[in-house]
């Protein structure tokens, strides 16, 4: 049995610069699953509805550390993500702490993330790290990924932003569901609907997916509205949805909720 990952705690951010060449495959075939040798039960598909299965990558034995730099050096050059040409050339991966129970995926870099090749930098960042802090937490404790890793382009661009096509989400998932893989969270957060859509694999609005957990091969995931929602509409009722999705997150964790928290955004009496 693998060992519970420690408590929420702050380690050695992932962030750090890609230095060690690619040495993977960059176009291995990603179509043909790979069966159980007979008499052994199938290995539980890790893309869920027909979604190309966990062994189309190969990871490296090692620690998590190397396992995320090899698929951070494979995402560089990731074949499926480079010929849709309609990806910029920076890769994001991620930045946190890959020994964590919580992992928060959000949908693509923006102009910020791109300049500083970390993902939530940005306003939307901001606003991520209060809901962070709110919960106790801040960014060295989680890990914080997108499920696209490149800033999708448009023409002529400076700052504007655009979300990631279903086309350039197809592209890039094998590689966040093989973060996903070698991270084993106790719990995945998807920011925002694209995310939420990407990674399960079914249609639907963040108010008609969120409320409940959604599984994941065996991982709960909590849909929330995208934090640059809460910049366009920063209501405390809208507030509210989402840190009671956060409480929720936090009671699944066991992670201590004081009674100050649990008020927080209440309309006050
Ligand atoms: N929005 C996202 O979804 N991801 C980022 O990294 C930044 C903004």
């Amino acid at each position: 049995a693998s060992p519970e990952p420690p408590p929420l705690q702050a380690a050695a951010p992932v962030s750090a610069p890609v230095s060690a060449p690619v040495s993977a495959p960059v176009s291995a075939p990603v179509s043909a699953p790979v069966s159980a040798p007979a008499g052994k039960p199938e290995p539980p598909e890790l893309f869920p509805q027909n979604r190309e299965p966990a062994s189309a990558i190969t990871l490296p034995e090692g620690t998590m550390e190397d396992k995320l730099q090899y698929l951070r050096n494979l995402a560089q050059n990731w074949k499926p993500a480079r010929e849709l040409n309609s990806l910029r050339d920076t890769m994001v991966f991620a930045t946190g702490n890959p020994h964590t129970k919580l992992m928060l995926i959000g949908e693509a870099p923006g102009y910020y993330e791109e300049v500083q090749q970390e993902p939530f930098v940005g306003r939307a960042g901001e606003k991520l790290n209060q809901i962070l802090r709110a919960m106790g937490l801040s960014r060295d404790m989680v890990y914080i990924s997108n499920i696209v890793k490149f800033r999708p382009s448009l023409p002529n661009q400076r700052t504007n932003n655009r979300a990631p096509t279903p086309e350039e989400i197809e592209a890039c998932l094998p590689i966040i569901m093989h973060e996903i893989r070698v991270i084993q969270p106790k719990m995945i957060v998807a920011l925002g609907g694209t995310a939420a859509v990407g990674l399960l694999g079914e249609q639907g609005s963040v108010s008609s997916m969120r409320g409940r957990f959604h599984d994941l091969n065996g991982i709960p995931v909590r849909v929330t509205y995208h934090p640059s929602y809460l910049l366009r509409s920063d209501s405390p009722r809208e507030k509210r949805k989402v840190w009671e999705d956060m409480l929720a997150v936090m009671e699944r964790l066991d992670m201590p909720i004081s009674e100050k928290q649990r008020g927080y955004f209440l309309p006050r009496a």
